[in-house]
């Protein structure tokens, strides 16, 4: 198909094509039946393609079909694939990001639309855990966070170690200071609250479709992009592939965006005994003198999930090992001894090695290709994007639409600088 020819008309009849091949997507979860787009009910076309569906591309989409859009989101392997940055089984939502108040705000916004969200499904996608966050001593962070909560009217417990002690009896707070207590926050269930908002999106008419997707070149009506070795066209292209984005867009962004192996593992707490079951620990982060630790608790049955937040070495999302390094288990382990005495000699149980896709700083990518008038990129989520979906979504949106005609700047490409030089957390 010749791409300067391609027209809405032609779109409609590629995409009836790709089903009637077999290659219209479903996911993989069971809760994800209805995604399975029939070719008969795909020929419609669209205002807007949205490519990847994880957390940034699925609230994009999301966001850009309540405005009133007819949006395709389109996602290589299936939305919050085990590939995908968003695939994991949790993630933390917290609103304690030292100065960073612009993240408290995002997080704030988020958790209202994600509980929003939870309300709706069958299974829970919120688990409000509260949230623990551990300092050896009085540091910025902390402090900023304290009055970053109180400028903003967040609940925000400052506790002594006698009152974590009494709290939380199944951590040992040798050495920690104080620790500040979100009890409103806590775990996200990453894989299936995306792929919740996918079927949302797909039953409100939303068109998804389970196919790879090319960088964009300008094209007769609109830009045109190969899906599937098809060629469509849109007006409007949002790009948000994590840690496939320097992948598509080498000369934009592989010198800005970096992309890091990430470890965690899950150990199995001790028979019967229920401390770390979701209602007696909370999601924690134990700042550690700079080295930070996080964790959940056992949320479902998978067992107290710990990671080390270190930026780990460079990752490629296709071909990268996932296997748990012993070196990682190691210090896991040792840590764990300290914190956790219960869990010293307790069995890990599972592990995982995901990527995370950092811009220089931390701070997000939401901002138009510099070289196409209506092509958008959504990324850099840089570890700690997660919680924020929702309002990066809506952020995105309104930038497609027009409504905001330039990102924030901390959002910008702009600001991404060349140095790998990590300030938010
Ligand atoms: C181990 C770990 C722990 C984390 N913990 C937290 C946490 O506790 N709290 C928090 O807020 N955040 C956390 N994060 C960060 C958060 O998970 C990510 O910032 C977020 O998931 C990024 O989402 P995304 O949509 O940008 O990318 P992804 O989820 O990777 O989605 C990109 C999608 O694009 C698709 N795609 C790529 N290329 C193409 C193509 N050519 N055509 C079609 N589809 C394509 C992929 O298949 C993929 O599904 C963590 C990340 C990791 C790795």
């Amino acid at each position: 198909m010749d791409s300067k020819n391609t027209t809405r008309r032609s779109v409609v009849k590629s995409i009836a094509t790709l089903g009637a091949a077999g290659l219209v997507g479903t996911s993989n979860a069971a809760s994800m039946l209805a995604l399975a787009n029939k070719p008969a009910s795909v020929k419609k076309s669209w205002d807007a393609i949205v490519i990847g569906a994880g957390v940034f591309g699925a609230w994009t989409a999301s966001h850009l079909q309540a405005a009133g859009k007819r949006v395709l989101l389109l996602d290589a392997a299936g939305p919050a694939n085990a590939q995908a940055s968003s695939g994991g089984e949790s993630r933390m939502i917290r609103s304690a990001y030292g100065a960073d108040a612009i993240y408290s705000e995002m997080s704030l916004r988020s958790l209202q639309q994600w509980k929003r969200l939870s309300t709706d499904a069958s299974l829970p996608l919120f688990n409000q855990t509260g949230v623990l966050f551990l300092f050896q001593e009085m540091v910025d962070y902390a402090r900023q966070s304290i009055a970053t909560h109180e400028a903003l009217g967040i609940g925000l417990d400052v506790m002594d170690t006698n009152l974590l002690r009494s709290k939380f009896p199944q951590i040992d707070f040798s050495g920690i200071e104080f620790g500040l207590y979100e009890a409103e926050f806590g775990a996200l269930m990453a894989r299936r609250a995306v792929q919740h908002v996918v079927a949302d999106f797909v039953k409100a008419g939303g068109q998804y479709l389970q196919a790879s997707a090319s960088a964009p070149a300008k094209g007769g009506d609109g830009h045109s992009l190969q899906v599937n070795g098809e060629t469509l066209n849109s007006d409007l292209l949002i790009y948000a592939c994590g840690p496939w984005l320097p992948k598509l867009f080498p000369e934009l962004v592989s010198t800005r965006l970096f992309v890091t192996r990430q470890e965690l593992a899950f150990v199995a707490p001790p028979a019967g005994n229920g401390s770390f079951a979701a209602n007696a620990l909370p999601g924690w982060a134990d700042f550690n003198g700079g080295d930070l630790y996080y964790g959940f608790p056992d949320l479902e049955g998978r067992g107290f999930k710990i990671a080390h937040d270190r930026h780990g070495v460079e990752f490629d999302p296709d071909s990268g090992d996932r296997r748990v390094s012993s070196a990682s288990y190691d210090s896991l382990r040792a840590y764990i001894k300290r914190r956790f005495p219960a869990l010293a000699d307790q069995p890990f149980i599972g592990e995982r090695v995901c990527q995370y896709t950092n811009s220089s700083n931390g701070d997000f990518l939401i901002d138009k290709h510099p070289a196409f008038e209506d092509v958008f990129l959504v990324g850099a989520g840089s570890g700690h994007g997660f919680k924020h979906g929702p309002e990066v979504g809506r952020m995105a949106a309104e930038m497609v639409l027009g409504s905001k005609t330039s990102p924030k700047p901390r959002f910008s490409f702009k600001t991404k600088q060349e140095t790998h030089h990590r300030t938010v957390v």
